[in-house]
């Protein structure tokens, strides 16, 4: 490829970030928009069980405070990172998947490895679909992804979630 640089005017970038769908029910639901070139992931579960590998947009990272996300990952926010469509491949292990249903009546497939508990990723309930929400714990590489760029369900973040500056640091536990 060439190493030509394009200059974008800070009011297109802005517009990305505008682009996204506002009525979906969790950070996995957005539509993918690409902004970055494509990162090949490898990724797994606190056991090993479950492997896989896909290709992300790595500053397409979204932060969802919604009280289902709250519920399934047992903290305070859900950081999530969409697999670009048909990139997502399982390398081992074989995920329990649990449905959830919104509010809205919508229907996710939340995938977790039955020996550790670790969410892996939720993705629409139908077999072979394009694209997984993957959770960016468990991605190898998710300390190259860029900060996140959206948050949704502001309404029910724990409050004190928006800030944690303020707590006492430590380097290790
Ligand atoms: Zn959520
Ligand atoms: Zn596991």
């Amino acid at each position: 490829m060439s190493n030509l640089t394009v200059e974008v005017p800070s009011f297109l970038s802005s517009l990305g970030a505008l682009l996204f769908c506002t009525t979906v029910d969790s950070v996995s639901d957005l539509v993918l928009f690409e902004t970055g070139a494509p990162m090949k992931v490898t990724g797994s579960c606190h056991c090993g069980n479950i492997t896989y590998e896909a290709e992300v947009d790595a500053t397409a990272v979204r932060i969802c405070h919604c009280t289902d996300c709250q519920k399934l990952t047992g903290t305070a926010f859900r950081a999530g990172i969409p697999s670009l469509p048909g990139t997502f491949r399982l390398k081992s292990g074989t995920p329990k998947i649990y449905i959830k249903t919104a509010e809205s009546g919508n229907k996710r497939a939340h995938a977790f490895c039955p020996e550790c508990g670790t969410p892996i990723y939720s993705a629409a309930p139908e077999p072979n679909p394009s694209t997984y929400g993957l959770r960016v714990g468990g991605i190898d590489q998710r300390a190259e992804f860029g900060p996140p760029m959206r948050q949704i369900w502001c309404q029910s973040a724990l409050s004190w979630s928006m800030d944690i500056s303020s707590a006492e640091r430590a380097q290790r536990g």
